[in-house]
């Protein structure tokens, strides 16, 4: 494996930087699409940047994550293909997402490139807004050190963090004071040209320590994944791991998969009963819990994007009762991929498997048991 390997003099957030004011200064690109970090200092939001100046304040790598660059990137490309050439500076997930969004015809990529980066994983924004300046430092020693006490959960178990399954143009690697810039599409050619750059130096440590990394992380992964499927064993157990639950539905707000404008759980078919109703089912039940259609909501979800899920976190991160909702949702979201051979964002042109339905599949999963 071929690639360039740059010393980094300074940090890395400032070496990344300098690659992108070289590729704007050199017109390669009209706007850049990067977090930056907000003026009172305790987040970062997603700018669009077309100014120069503005370019010296960006943060490519930020210790945390607000807002799912996916989700940002949709707003931006709501309304059609874009006439501006633009580099967005974004995460596996991130990048994941915004191809699964493509397929779902909810983002346009034409006039888009990606650049992902080895990603560390990022601090719970409700801890980070605590203390950023220990965040701050922290997550470059963090960085060189590949720790992962303090991270999102979903962090510490995601095994698609590096340039494997992610589908970028040009990906930035780090390695022992090094930064490495490994080409991944046609288009990363030209962006070596501009920056005079030869993929010549060769890569196989830093793949080595990934892969080492990687196997540890894929140990905690499925350690984490045999707990949760214990954990939630059938409906009891199911409705006992959701019971901090407030029905708020942030997690859906925040989560850059679901895209619906309306969504059905918070149609007035699904949420408004006549008091009546209530009061029938109370009866038939015994009591009903308010706000009601929590396993609702959370199994209808489950439901309708686990396919596509990326496994990002961004919903539990969103969570106001520390529902484990990321974790639940990237067990499922696994579970049923695998049963279709399928990793979200992956690949553009490979169809999701919800939007490609057989007749005739699946059989493997019938229950096969007769009824009475
Ligand atoms: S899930 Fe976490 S570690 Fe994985 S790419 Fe996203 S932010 Fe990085
Ligand atoms: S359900 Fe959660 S983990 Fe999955 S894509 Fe949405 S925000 Fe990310
Ligand atoms: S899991 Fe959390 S964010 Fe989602 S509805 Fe429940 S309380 Fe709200």
């Amino acid at each position: 494996m071929k690639g360039k390997i740059i010393e980094i003099k300074s940090d890395l957030n400032t070496a990344i930087k300098n690659i992108i004011k070289t590729l704007v200064q050199k017109k390669l690109f009209d706007a850049v699409f990067v977090p930056v970090r907000i003026p009172s200092r305790e987040s970062f939001a997603y700018l669009l940047i077309k100014d120069k100046e503005i370019l010296e304040s960006i943060t490519p790598l930020p210790p945390t994550m607000p807002v799912q660059g996916a989700r940002a990137l949709k707003d931006l490309t709501r309304l059609g293909k874009l006439n501006l050439r633009i580099l967005c500076i974004m995460r596996p997930c991130e990048i994941r997402a915004a191809v699964e969004l493509a397929k779902l015809r909810q983002i346009t990529l034409q006039n888009l490139t990606f650049f992902s980066f080895d990603c560390p994983g990022v601090f719970p924004t409700a801890e980070y807004i605590k203390s950023p300046e220990k965040y701050d430092q922290n997550i470059i020693e963090k960085i060189k050190a590949w720790q992962e006490d303090g991270l999102r959960p979903n962090c510490s178990i995601c095994v698609n963090f590096s340039h494997y399954n992610t589908p970028a143009d040009l990906h930035i690697g780090f390695y022992r004071n090094h930064l490495l810039i490994y080409p991944v599409s046609k288009n990363s050619q030209k962006i070596l040209d501009i920056l005079s750059y030869r993929a010549e130096d060769d890569l196989t440590e830093w793949e080595n320590s990934i892969n080492t990394l990687l196997k540890k992380k894929k140990e905690n992964r499925s350690r984490k994944f045999s707990l949760l499927s214990n954990q939630t064993k059938g409906i009891e157990n199911l409705e006992e791991f959701f019971t901090g639950c407030i029905n708020c539905h942030n997690c859906m707000r925040v989560c850059p998969i679901c895209y619906c404008r309306q969504c059905f759980f918070e149609s007035p078919e699904q949420s408004h009963h006549e008091a009546e109703e209530y009061l029938a089912r109370a009866k038939e039940k015994g009591g009903i819990r308010f706000p009601p259609e929590r396993m609702v909501f959370h199994l209808g979800r489950m439901n309708h994007m686990a396919l596509s899920c990326v496994g990002c976190g961004s919903c539990e991160d969103g969570c106001p009762m520390d529902v484990p909702v990321g974790q639940i949702f990237s067990f499922i979201g696994n579970e049923v991929q695998k049963m279709f051979d399928y990793l979200p964002g992956k690949n553009l042109e490979e169809p999701i498997p919800l939007l490609t339905f057989k007749e005739d599949e699946l059989h493997e999963y019938e229950d096969t048991r007769e009824k009475k």
